[in-house]
């Protein structure tokens, strides 16, 4: 199906709270594109530790960030990162990428080189842009704004279901996930925040069917069909 509008839809919210799935899967059922602007934060700590930098130094993670080709590409119906050129989707799932990905998000420079490639990649809409700061920052005057949550033991069990914990506990988890939080709202620059005008969706006790249906209502009602 492709939904007869192009709408812009932003999602944000916390660590694991089921943004990621729920956005591609919209993505599909309206026919649009699907932008994890998660994994280009990931990526780039990927290419920061690769090259040995400690992410905590701004100015060399900077330099390491505006050298690096990052692209999203849909494999076989899903996404895909690459990082110059060599597809790192799994390595940007690791505990130590979860560990440093928050360090290389406060960093300004960093911020403004991710903003501007994923206000280009939404520029003609028709698409699902998950993140932190998507609806008050990379696209303020986006269509439709949703900010998911979901309580903290129901994101950490997720978490551990599906596996990306990858052997870690459900404490271990449950303190990533708040500690990442923590920097992520605290922050300067693009701070995890509910947009004045975003509706919000506690997911704590929702199928993803069903939170997809409930955003693909009010996609309608935005669209007026
Ligand atoms: O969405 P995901 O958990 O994969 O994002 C990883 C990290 O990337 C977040 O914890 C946050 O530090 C950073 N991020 C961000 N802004 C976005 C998307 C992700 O700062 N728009």
């Amino acid at each position: 199906m492709t939904f007869p509008k192009k709408l812009t839809i932003a999602i944000d919210g916390p660590a694991a709270s089921g943004k990621s799935t729920t956005a591609r899967l919209l993505a599909k059922k309206l026919g649009y594109v699907y932008i994890d602007t998660g994994a280009m934060y990931r990526a780039i700590t990927l290419a920061v530790l690769q090259s040995g930098a400690d992410p905590s130094h701004k100015e060399e993670s900077e330099k390491i960030a505006a050298k690096s080709l990052i692209e999203l590409k849909i494999i076989n119906g899903t996404q895909q990162t690459f990082l110059d050129g060599i597809d790192v989707s799994s390595q940007i799932r690791s505990p130590q990428i979860d560990k440093a990905v928050s360090e290389i998000a406060t960093n300004a420079a960093i911020r403004k080189l991710m903003v501007r490639q994923q206000q280009r990649l939404a520029e003609n809409g028709g698409i699902v842009m998950d993140g932190r700061d998507i609806g008050t920052v990379v696209l303020p005057t986006a269509d439709l704004k949703i900010f998911m949550n979901a309580s903290i033991e129901a994101r950490a069990l997720r978490r551990l279901k599906d596996q990306s914990g990858q052997g870690l506990s459900l404490e271990e988890i449950k303190k990533d996930i708040e500690r990442r939080d923590h920097i992520d709202s605290t922050r300067k620059d693009g701070p995890l925040k509910k947009a004045a005008d975003a509706r919000e969706l506690d997911n704590s006790s929702l199928s993803i069917d069903e939170q997809v249906e409930i955003i693909f209502k009010w996609a309608k009602e935005v669209a007026q069909i």
